[in-house]
């Protein structure tokens, strides 16, 4: 994952960069906001700073909007209601203010990244004897329709939608459930547990012990 980090303080700066670099990211650091447009075009997600040396963040980001879909998530200090309303508008998809725990921004960078890429979803899923009709919200195996809960719709889609990748049990429900989850799993055990049995074989969906679950690539 690449990210660009726009942030003049490098008390702030320095410290977000090594954490996320910690957890693999590729950061790119920017100072000030003039050169963030452009920047912002090789990245996968852009931080961005309000209280900027050269022009306001706002403005940044108007100009990143203008030119990228790019995930944009404002970190700041300034936390009127007028300002989260006013970033909304300009195209921000996130607003974090500091201080802020390096735990919270990577759910939040984790929520925005999946919503840009559940935008991209193709409206059917066929995995094998599966189909999953993302307009109607019909889920059938071999034509005999599944009668699941939005839930058990919802982790269908995100399972089915990539055959074989592992998700994340912590994933999973920051997706499904709550963007900001931090409660207890058992929920989802019990989902999972529903949604095989209506499947009618539990091999659909594989326990990876300790990490998660994962849709069965081929069958
Ligand atoms: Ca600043």
């Amino acid at each position: 994952m690449r990210v660009l980090l726009v942030e003049d303080d490098s008390s702030i700066s320095e410290p977000l960069r090594d954490a996320l670099e910690r957890d693999g990211a590729e950061v790119q650091l920017l100072g000030e906001g003039a050169a963030a447009p452009e920047a912002a075009l090789g990245v996968d997600v852009v931080l961005l700073d309000l209280g900027l040396p050269d022009m306001d963040g706002t403005e940044v980001c108007r100009r990143i909007r203008s030119i990228s879909d790019v995930p944009v998530i404002v970190i700041s200090a300034r936390q009127e209601e007028g300002e989260r309303v006013l970033l909304l508008e300009i195209g921000a998809d996130d607003y974090l203010v500091k201080p802020f725990g390096v735990r919270e921004l990577s759910a939040r960078i984790r929520a925005v990244l999946r919503r840009s890429s559940e935008s991209l979803m193709p409206e059917c899923i066929s995995a094998g004897a599966l189909e999953v009709d993302l307009r109607s919200h019909r889920a059938a195996i071999e034509g005999r329709e599944l009668e699941l809960t939005p839930k058990e719709f919802d982790l269908l889609v995100l399972l089915a939608g990539e055959p074989g990748r592992v998700h994340a049990r912590q994933d999973i429900l920051e997706t499904v459930w709550d963007p900001h989850w931090y409660g207890p799993t058992k929920t989802l055990d019990v989902h999972v547990a529903s949604l095989r049995r209506k499947l009618g074989d539990p091999k659909w969906i594989e326990t990876v012990r300790g990490v998660g679950y994962r849709f069965a690539a081929q069958r």
